[in-house]
């Protein structure tokens, strides 16, 4: 594998290679195996990968957070080592290769669907994410992109941003890795400490036990359900509770406004000591559960 950490060198990598279809897995690092089921995806499926690591600031509504976010290049540099082949790219830019100043402000406008959730919680979050999605798409130039469904809003968003700048790119989003006791893998679950991660397999257990009660209880029953199991473990706040669909977005508050057809998620938002964790799991009836 090569590692760049300019654009030029990265457009001339992959300009030489003239290898096709181009797979990318954009990361902010501190890699784990959530990361390498993206990027072993995207190997499987294309004779060139490029994986990015890159802390993006503009994505960072806490500074605390956007500070303390975990960095461990040479870790990740070793990891995707064990994944990537000879030209596949690892991309390490500098902010300033993503940012130089010059670049145009765009201004996007996703209607509702980045300002509930993650985007009511998190000021600014989307903007960010959308605005280094859309440079690094410029840069690496990419035929499928892969992304983890356990940022199901930031998916979702993102397919919105390639339909409405008319990209080639494919979005494919892929499933949750989790730990054993069900914890959904991340970066930030570095940062917990010892006594509150024993108890994070809270978060997916109510997650599971709720969408156990899609079919026979009320929406307004399971949000508080939600509340009561993690507000009650020790460490852990809820900061949102919400069953929406993934195509909208729109948070639902009765079982009749859910749409036949469509696939509903129940996605949480919790703190668990210091830390803010999400994830989501699907809720429907008629959803098979493995
Ligand atoms: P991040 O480094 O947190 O920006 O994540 C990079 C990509 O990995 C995003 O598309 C995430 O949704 C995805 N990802 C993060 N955690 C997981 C996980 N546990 N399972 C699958 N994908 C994940």
């Amino acid at each position: 594998m090569l590692i760049c950490s300019t654009v030029k060198d990265l457009r001339e990598a992959l300009s030489s290679k003239a290898l096709s279809p181009v797979g990318f897995v954009p990361t902010m690092g501190a890699l784990h195996a959530g990361h390498i089921s993206l990027v072993e995806k995207s190997v499987g499926e294309n004779p060139v990968t490029v994986v990015s690591i890159f802390v993006n600031p503009a994505q960072f509504n806490d500074r605390n957070d956007l500070e303390n976010y975990p960095r461990m290049t040479e870790s990740d540099i070793k990891l995707l080592s064990g994944v990537l082949r000879t030209d596949d790219i690892v991309f390490i830019p500098p902010e300033k290769e993503i940012y130089p100043g010059n670049e145009p402000e765009v201004i996007f406008d996703f209607k509702t669907l980045d300002k509930v959730m993650e985007g009511a919680f998190r000021p600014g979050h989307f903007n960010g994410v959308v605005k280094v999605v859309s440079r690094l798409f410029d840069i690496v130039m990419p035929d499928v992109a892969y992304f983890g469904q356990k940022d199901l809003q930031q998916v979702t968003i993102i397919r919105e941003l390639a339909r409405q700048q008319n990209r080639k790119t494919r979005i494919i989003s892929c499933p949750i890795v989790r730990e054993p006791d069900g914890l959904a893998m991340s970066s930030r679950n570095l940062l917990l400490d010892p006594e509150i991660r024993q108890h994070a397999g809270i978060i997916f257990k109510t997650l599971s036990a709720a969408s156990e009660l899609i079919c026979s209880t009320d929406i307004s029953e399971i949000k508080e359900f939600v509340r009561e199991q993690i507000n009650k473990t020790p460490g852990f706040s809820l900061e949102y509770f919400e069953i929406a669909d993934d195509l909208e977005l729109k948070p639902v508050t009765m079982k009749t406004e859910m749409v036949p057809g469509r696939r509903y998620f129940g996605c949480i938002a919790v703190r668990a000591g210091g830390i803010r964790l999400i994830d989501n799991t699907e809720f429907n009836c008629s959803v098979i559960k493995g």
